[in-house]
């Protein structure tokens, strides 16, 4: 625990700014209502990408649709694009009204990114997204493909040689590793994960599979990145995947945003202002919930309503946001230990590209206990036979907190909304969860089991 802020501000006044804090500090569950949200129009003049920038993201991968079909199979079905499916989960709905004694009006979704193909987490959005977009400027770099080529050429042995001599490196708690890795390999380059103590084995156990070289860390995530970082600047044909700084991450993650339009269209689901939209993003460090959230806003502008879900032990976003240091603090100066199961949310200091970029669109940053994240993900597996990991469970919590929590009731009503509940569709977006070895999920299923069978009878309040 830090005695103060890099701003000045000792810890105490700054409890005594934001009460909220208090809370927050003693890792118990809070559901922040963001005071500097401001409609689309006037938030977006302030934000450097645009709805441009996205498109081009989209035309990149479109580009690259018929590499990977040829390199991934199990993207075929759609043409060599990543996309996940979403299911309405009536079931889990109403097991979430009888967990916490109350009724969600609407409709509950379920956006199925644990079921991406490749890297079985939202991480196969950007992370895919930004390796192949430095192997497009390699590649046009030294004149080995134009725009309108088929990119499936890249597939060829002598392809392959020339991006052998290239190294991409990252940093991650599991996830991005996963996904970076995984499509480096298969483009052909030499790929370095750094990999904080938290990530599991056998994320490191798969990737030394495909030929990865995984360098383990005893601590936290910045620290994996750091190192990372430091290990990549030194040599001049590595690259460095910045999780806390890419905006190609971010607009690999916002490509999910016209693809989801597409979806709810198909499922006749109506988005305006007599039917508004809540979207529940689990965080890390910020850039998956952020690019997509960014994505959505510039669509949907003020019919739709982001939330970042956080664990109560690595809050990163939250703080950042709350006390405007964005990534100059980290959960630990205050005091917070950052450890919890959710990995991919085992973030300490949230990128400050993604606090700035979203702090006037993003609704709010509510945090959930990881013993709830368990018991989730058993009741989600028992009502709709979906598993997810840990991290992925905490946007189903979301709905059921905006029905109980009071600054929530205030944030429906000051927002002309509490009449318009009944036409409302939340989206809980499930994050990962594919790749989980069958036994480690067993586990996780065990535990929530007993987990709920433990728990008082006062629901999951
Ligand atoms: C990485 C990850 C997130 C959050 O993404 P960030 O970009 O780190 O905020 C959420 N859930 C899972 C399962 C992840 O792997």
């Amino acid at each position: 625990m830090i005695t103060k802020l890099p701003d000045g501000k000792t810890i105490d006044e700054c409890i005594h700014e934001f009460p909220i804090l208090k809370n927050i500090i003693d890792t118990k569950e809070v559901f922040w209502v963001n005071p500097k949200l401001e409609a689309f129009e006037e938030a977006i003049k302030k934000i450097s990408l645009n709805e441009h920038d996205v498109r081009d993201a989209e035309n990149r991968l479109t580009r690259f649709a018929p590499l990977m079909s040829n390199l991934f199979l199990e993207t075929l079905v759609l043409g060599g694009l990543i996309e996940s499916p979403m299911y309405s989960i009536p079931y889990m709905q109403r097991s979430l009204e009888n967990l916490f004694n109350i009724k969600i009006p609407g409709e509950l979704l379920l956006k199925c990114d644990s079921h991406l193909p490749i890297a079985g987490s939202i991480k196969a959005r950007g992370g895919i997204y930004e390796v192949l977009k430095h192997t497009e400027d390699l590649a046009l770099e030294h004149n080995l493909i134009k725009l309108e080529d088929d990119y499936s050429i890249m597939e060829s042995e002598q392809f392959r040689k020339f991006f052998s001599k290239y190294t991409i490196q990252v940093g991650s708690t599991g996830n991005l590793g996963l996904s970076i890795g995984i499509m480096s390999a298969k483009i052909g380059f030499k790929v370095i994960v750094h990999m904080s103590a938290d990530a599991k084995q056998w994320k490191k156990d798969l990737l030394r599979s495909k030929g990865v070289t995984v360098i383990e860390y005893q601590s936290d995530y910045s620290k994996a990145v750091e190192g990372g970082r430091k290990l990549s600047d030194i040599d001049p044909m590595s690259y460095f995947v910045d999780d806390e700084n890419s905006t190609n991450l971010f607009l690999g993650y916002s490509t999910a945003a016209h693809r989801l339009k597409k979806q709810l269209e198909d499922m006749k689901i109506i988005v305006d202002s007599e039917h508004p939209l809540f979207v529940y993003l689990p965080c890390g460090v910020g850039g998956g919930p952020g690019g997509v959230a960014f994505g959505l806003k510039l669509i949907f502008k003020d019919n739709v309503h982001c939330f970042f879900a956080e664990p109560t032990h690595s809050p990163c976003m939250l703080l950042g946001l709350l006390t405007e240091q964005y990534e100059k603090v980290s959960v630990q100066d205050f005091g917070i230990d950052n450890i919890t199961e959710a990995d991919g949310l085992a973030v300490g200091t949230p990128s400050g590209f993604v606090a700035r970029t979203l702090q006037n669109s993003l609704s709010g940053v509510y945090t959930v206990e990881d013993d709830k994240l368990f018991m989730l993900l058993s009741t989600l597996i028992d009502t709709e036979e979906i598993p997810l990991e840990p991290s992925a469970c905490a946007g189903i919590i979301g709905v059921a907190k905006l029905f109980v929590n009071v600054s929530a009731t205030k944030y429906l009503k000051d927002h002309n909304l509490t009449d318009k509940m009944t036409e409302a569709t939340h989206i809980a977006w499930a994050t990962g969860g594919g790749l989980v070895p069958k036994d480690v999920m067993e586990g996780y299923y065990e535990k929530g089991l007993n987990l709920l069978a433990k728990r008082d009878n006062h629901g999951l309040h």
